[in-house]
Formats: C-alpha cells, sequence, structure tokens
C-alpha cells in the first residue's frame, strides 16, 4: 500500500479567519476518514503554532516553509531551526524556486540549510527543478544533478537518508500548466536512481513528491505513477474544499 506525503504549500497567503475556518473542516475530514498518507500543511511562520494547536488529527505534520542557516544570534528578522523544532515543527520546505529566485538562496546555502535541518531531526524538503529556457536547451538532468550534488557534498552520500525530495518544475509553478504525466514519472525515476548510484538507501527512506499546478483534476494521474510518493501544493491548497478532494483522491489510490 503506498503512503504518500500531501503537503499544502501556503506561501505569502492566509489570516486568522480562513486558517479557522480551513482547519475546522479539514478537522472534520481527518477525524472522520482513516487517513493512509501523510497530510500537511506550511502555512506562514506566525501560524505555526495555530496549527499545532487546532489539528486534532494525529497524523497530521506541520511544515515550515524556510529555516535560517544560522542557529541563533544577530540575525534579525530570522527563525531558527531550533525555534522551529521548540513548536513541534516536523518539515521543512528548502529551496523553493521562490527562495532561490526572489531571495538568491543558491544551492551552497540550500545544502547547508539542508545541513541543520537533519542535524536538528526535522525532515528536509528540498525543492528540485529546471527553469522552462533550461528545460528547452536540454539542461534538466545536468540542473537536478547540480541541486542534488550540493547536498552530497556538504552532508556526505547518506544525507538523502529519510528525506524528502520536491521535484517543481519552475515553469509548472503557479502557471496552470503542469509537467506530463510520463515526464515526471520519468524524472521521478531518475531521481532515485541518482541517488542510489551514491547510496544504496532503501527507497522507504526516500519519497519524492511533484508539485506544479495540481489541482484536483489531475492530482490522480500523478500520485497514480510508480515514483510519484506524495504531492507538494500551491494554489489549489488554498481553500478547503480543492485541498480537501486532493486529500480524498490521495486516499483511494493504493
Ligand atoms: C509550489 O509553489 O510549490 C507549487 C507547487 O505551486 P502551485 O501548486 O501553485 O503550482
Amino acid at each position: 500500500m503506498k503512503k504518500f506525503l500531501i503537503i499544502a504549500n501556503w506561501k505569502l497567503n492566509n489570516t486568522k479567519d480562513n486558517i479557522s475556518e480551513f482547519l475546522k473542516y479539514l478537522n472534520i475530514y481527518l477525524l472522520d476518514n482513516n487517513q493512509k498518507n501523510i497530510i500537511s500543511i506550511a502555512p506562514s511562520f506566525i501560524y505555526l503554532e495555530k496549527l499545532s494547536r487546532e489539528i486534532k488529527y494525529k497524523n497530521f505534520f506541520i511544515t515550515a516553509q524556510n529555516v535560517d542557516i544560522n542557529l541563533q544570534g544577530a540575525f534579525t528578522g530570522e527563525i531558527s531551526v531550533l525555534m522551529l523544532k521548540d513548536i513541534g515543527v516536523q518539515y521543512v520546505i528548502l529551496g523553493h524556486s521562490e527562495r532561490r529566485i526572489l531571495h538568491h538562496e543558491n544551492n551552497n546555502i540550500i545544502a547547508k540549510k539542508f545541513s541543520l535541518v537533519k542535524k536538528y531531526h526535522l525532515t528536509p524538503i528540498l525543492c528540485i527543478g529546471e527553469t522552462e529556457k533550461e528545460k528547452k536547451l536540454n539542461k534538466t538532468y545536468e540542473i537536478l544533478k547540480n541541486q542534488i550534488n550540493s547536498i552530497f557534498e556538504i552532508c556526505g552520500t547518506e544525507s538523502f537518508r529519510n528525506t524528502v525530495i520536491a521535484y517543481e518544475p519552475i515553469w509548472a509553478i503557479g502557471t496552470g500548466k503542469s509537467a506530463d504525466i510520463e515526464y515526471v514519472q520519468k524524472i521521478h525515476k531518475f531521481i532515485k536512481n541518482y541517488i542510489i548510484q551514491y547510496d544504496h538507501l532503501s527507497l522507504d527512506s526516500l519519497m519524492i513528491q511533484y508539485g506544479g499546478s495540481i489541482t484536483s483534476l489531475n492530482a490522480r494521474e500523478f500520485l497514480e505513477q510508480m515514483d510519484v510518493d506524495g504531492l507538494l501544493i500551491g494554489t489549489a491548497s488554498l481553500q478547503y474544499k480543492e485541498f480537501l478532494k486532493i486529500v480524498k483522491i490521495s486516499n483511494n489510490i493504493y
């Protein structure tokens, strides 16, 4: 039986009132329906604790959208892994393309954050993916290898054990133009095979999510692919009705 990891990435969206409404319906659904999957939400930092207080379902985990590269000290405006751990966060998204592009995070910075997150026993979700231009130039594999290699270089060959990779082609994020299903399956298989070359890890210990314009209309086809272990969902996760539809779909695929 396949156990998926389904994560809502709320980015810079939602406020107290609609979060409360969202969590009310999510609680009702999760408490009434046994889940085989792991369901999580990545809200803005200031709502992480609200989630941990209000979600009643035990198999629910909290995800942070980012973390600072430093543990503590004079870094105004940052949030450290110690703080995330302190309030019960489980997963931390790293290297989302919006962080890479808008906040100039490079592979090296992301690898250092990855190492810190692992050191404190939280689970990193490493986002990797190519731009449209790189895809057209047939550079996808090279880009993915570079993104993975930087983790190997800083964290060692066993770095991907008990972690998550989110394959998110940048051209598919927030565009309404999801990647082809066969393309995604091929890329996920490539990622697994590439990592296995360096570390014969059990494939149970590495999950690969797909992210990029997932909706309740296409979620099933992606989840039915052999090497798709879950979904990272942006736009479609903002409304509870749409997110719950996807959660229900994931629960009916084995
Ligand atoms: C994302 O930003 O991680 C994402 C997948 O967004 P969307 O679902 O809106 O494409």
